[in-house]
């Protein structure tokens, strides 16, 4: 493994006060992790430096051409003191993949994971401690050549920025109003909506923008085919609670592995639950809602875990759900894999990645 060259700051904020209305990603920590790659050296140069602001040429290729790739996971302070990753191997594999699709080379995943523990070290005091809190973590790959000619770039960087989050949900686990959006698509299969890559979130700014001037918080995005299938809700994966079964739309490609998604299939499976993934019409979930048999929807993503939806439009049917019950199965969803993350509940799963 290669040596990380350290520069760090000489005047480090420590135990930062968060404000209690912390806006999502606006603040960041002291360090970030920083490394070049070029067709000599591969990827080289890892470090570890002060968080200011970059140089670089007008001409840079992904301000252009969009050739970028990202992840976003967490850190928690633990019950006992200690600070955990959570799944930082499947966030680094997923980063190899979408990096894949868009001619971006690959990745050491366990050296990157060993380089985010370090980063996270320098800057430990900024990892929040309240339940809900946590330091997002954003790892990022962009073309770096400056040069207009339209192909891959011969030159990346990758770098990782912290930037510690309050709880989702300050004032009680909250539904949201969905819109159900045939107008605009969000990706096709074979086209770039399974990989995590900023030109997905471009797509998707304007049916967020309209469905927010209507009331709503979030788009549900249909297949990019027939807008036949629900696919996704905002950027969660989507699960829909029928009555005798939890259904989450498969993944045909042009929907994104969420890493979330994949946590709740496997808890639900070994609780017996009867969970499949598979194509999923709105057709179907309007009908088997007027029977009655639609019980709930959730979304699931690594910055609210669970989302539970309050309502969903589509075209005229407004179909409404119900969270007020104690048990809601939303709400000890979302309390169950919180407390796997924090260290209150048993890690059977391996999934906390601990930093020693
Ligand atoms: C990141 C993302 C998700 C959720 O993935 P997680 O790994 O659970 O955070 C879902 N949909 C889209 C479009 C995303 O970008």
């Amino acid at each position: 493994m290669q040596n990380i060259n350290f520069l760090l700051n000489d005047h480090q904020e420590t135990a930062l006060q968060l404000p209690a209305n912390l806006e999502f990603g606006r603040i960041f920590t002291d360090h970030v992790f920083e490394m070049d790659y070029d067709e000599v050296n591969g990827w080289h140069n890892p470090t570890i430096r002060g968080n200011e602001p970059m140089l670089f040429s007008p001409a840079t290729m992904v301000l252009h051409y969009g050739q970028a790739v990202f992840e976003g996971l967490k850190a928690y302070k633990t019950e006992s003191g200690e600070i955990a990753i959570f799944r930082p191997d499947r966030h680094f594999r997923r980063l190899n993949n979408s990096a894949r699709r868009l001619c971006i080379p690959e990745v050491d995943e366990e050296f990157m994971i060993e380089a985010l523990k370090e980063l996270i070290k320098v800057d430990k005091e900024w990892v929040p401690e309240k339940k809900g809190t946590s330091l997002y973590i954003r790892p990022f790959v962009y073309g770096s050549d400056p040069l207009l000619g339209v192909k891959p770039s011969k030159t990346y960087k990758l770098l990782i920025i912290l930037s510690p989050v309050g709880a989702y949900y300050p004032e009680g686990f909250k539904p949201v109003k969905i819109l159900a959006q045939d107008d605009y698509v969000r990706a096709v299969r074979k086209g770039l909506g399974d990989c995590k890559t900023p030109a997905n979130y471009a797509a998707s700014l304007l049916a967020t923008q309209e469905a927010q001037k209507r009331g709503f918080t979030q788009v549900l995005w249909m297949d990019g085919v027939e807008q036949k299938y629900i696919e996704e809700v905002g950027t969660m994966n989507i699960f829909v609670r029928f009555k005798d079964e939890i259904a989450t739309p498969k993944l045909t490609g042009s929907i994104l592995p969420g890493i979330t998604r994949a946590t709740v299939l496997e808890l639900l499976r070994d609780k017996g639950i009867n969970v499949n993934e598979r194509l999923i019409s709105m057709q179907e979930v309007i009908e088997e809602y007027d029977k009655g048999n639609v019980l709930g929807i959730f979304g699931t993503g690594t910055a609210a875990v669970i989302s539970s939806v309050g309502t969903l439009s589509y075209k005229d049917k407004t179909m409404t759900f119900k969270h007020d019950d104690p048990n809601d199965f939303e709400l000890n969803l979302f309390n169950e894999i919180l407390a796997i993350q924090y260290g209150l509940k048993p890690d059977n799963y391996g999934w906390l990645d601990y930093i020693k």
